[in-house]
Parts: C-alpha cells; sequence; structure tokens
C-alpha cells in the first residue's frame, strides 16, 4: 500500500462524481507542468474543487486558475497548491502550519497528507465557511483559527511544515522560531509584481534558503476582519 493509500487517500471518493472526468485533465494537465509527487496528484484527483467555489463558478472549478472566493479573496490557482505542497512534503511532515485558510482547499489537500494541521485565516467568514466545509467533508484532523497567521500558534509549535498562502515582504522571524529543526517553511515573498516562492530549511546548523519560481499572491492582511 502506497503511503497516500494508508493516509486516507480515499477519503472524498466518491464526492461529485459528476467533475470525474474534468478532474482528471486538470490533474494531466498539473503532471505536464512538473507536479510529480502522486500523493499530491492522488489527494487531488479525488478531492472535488468544485464544493469550494460559488456555485456560479463551479463549471470552472476544473480549469487551471484562480477564482474569486469573496471578501477580496481567490482558490488558489491549482498548479501552485500543488506546487507548494509538494515542495512542503519533500519528506513527511507530521504537523503543518497554515496561514491563509481561505476557502479551505489548501487546507483540504494537506490534511490526508499530514497527522495534523493547524490553519489560520485572518477573515473571519472564510474561516468559518472552510471549517464547516472541511467538517463536511470528513475532514477531522485541522484545527482552524481567526487570526493572524503571520504570527503563527505558539500553543502547537514547533511545527515540522509551514506553508502561507498570502504574500509577505519578508519571513517573520516568529515563523521561524515556531519551526521545528528539519522543518521547511514554502511562502511567497516580495510585494505586488515582485514575488518569488521561497523554501526555508532549518537545519541544525542554521538555515538555507532557495528561491522557487515567480508567482502571484494576495497581500498579507494586518488587522482582524
Ligand atoms: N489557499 C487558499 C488561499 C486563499 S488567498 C485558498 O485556496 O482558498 C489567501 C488567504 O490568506 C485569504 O483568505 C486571506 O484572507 C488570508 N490572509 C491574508 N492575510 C492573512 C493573515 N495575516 N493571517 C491569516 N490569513 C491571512
Amino acid at each position: 500500500m502506497s503511503y497516500s493509500d494508508q493516509l486516507h487517500k480515499s477519503q472524498y471518493a466518491g464526492i461529485g462524481m459528476t467533475s470525474d472526468r474534468t478532474r482528471k485533465r486538470l490533474i494531466d494537465q498539473l503532471r505536464t507542468m512538473g507536479i510529480n509527487d502522486t500523493n499530491v496528484l492522488d489527494v487531488m484527483q479525488s478531492l472535488p474543487r468544485h464544493v469550494f467555489v460559488d456555485e456560479a463558478l463551479a463549471s470552472r472549478a476544473y480549469e487551471n486558475t484562480a477564482l474569486p472566493i469573496g471578501h477580496g479573496q481567490t482558490i488558489s490557482q491549482p498548479y501552485t497548491v500543488a506546487l507548494m505542497t509538494q515542495t512542503l512534503l519533500n519528506k513527511p511532515r507530521a504537523k503543518v502550519l497554515e496561514i491563509g485558510t481561505g476557502c479551505g482547499y489548501q487546507t483540504a489537500v494537506l490534511a490526508p497528507l499530514c497527522t495534523q494541521v493547524v490553519s489560520i485565516e485572518r477573515i473571519v467568514k472564510l474561516h468559518r465557511a472552510a471549517r464547516d466545509r472541511l467538517y463536511d467533508l470528513g475532514v477531522r484532523n485541522v484545527v482552524f483559527r481567526h487570526g493572524d497567521g503571520f504570527a503563527g500558534m505558539t500553543d502547537y509549535a514547533p511545527f515540522d511544515g509551514i506553508l502561507a498562502a498570502a504574500v509577505s515582504e519578508d519571513v517573520p522571524p516568529e515563523l521561524i522560531d515556531q519551526l521545528a529543526i528539519g522543518g521547511r517553511v514554502v511562502m511567497p515573498v516580495g510585494r505586488d509584481a515582485r514575488q518569488h516562492l521561497i523554501v526555508i530549511d532549518k537545519t541544525s546548523n542554521g538555515l538555507v534558503q532557495q528561491e522557487i519560481e515567480a508567482v502571484r499572491f494576495v497581500p498579507r492582511l494586518a488587522g482582524l476582519g
């Protein structure tokens, strides 16, 4: 049995069968774009993205694009979700902090692949909707919090992985403090059109940083909404 089979891979099977073909087309597209982690592809194949967007946009849910989710925010592009998840999970990571729950799609991709996910969202309506949606999908290993994700979550630290879905001009030191030795951060850094996805590994000898590729994310928000 593969890693993802053991870890409730089939958790989402049977939901949204009608979109199976379009979803498969999306997975094929991700594969040609360089996503080769079969655990990530399997989970995205079985996860119905259309339940994360407004009904009016459901027919576009399996296009490889970001879509609006209200409150000026977007569900990330499937390729970006796949790339970030594959990059974060270059090895198994038990406890992961996600910053920017949004509609909860990225959260639902991470959940079957980790032991526990702590997901923080700054906009209370998005936080509540994502929490209820994932509950309905049967996800039980996510702690949802309303707050500023860039401050981390000290009660659950240290984390084996940290992933952010909103861009910040720098990497907050709080996040590095809350990362376990051997842990990895994947997040966009920069501003406006000049943003890069970066990876930071925390080793016993210090931090190792790499730049992955140019990206476009919504900005990090201050204050609670
Ligand atoms: N992966 C999510 C991405 C949503 S967009 C999805 O696919 O739906 C980024 C999200 O980060 C938005 O929901 C936004 O409200 C949230 N966000 C922005 N600044 C934040 C902060 N300081 N703390 C927590 N969440 C934040």
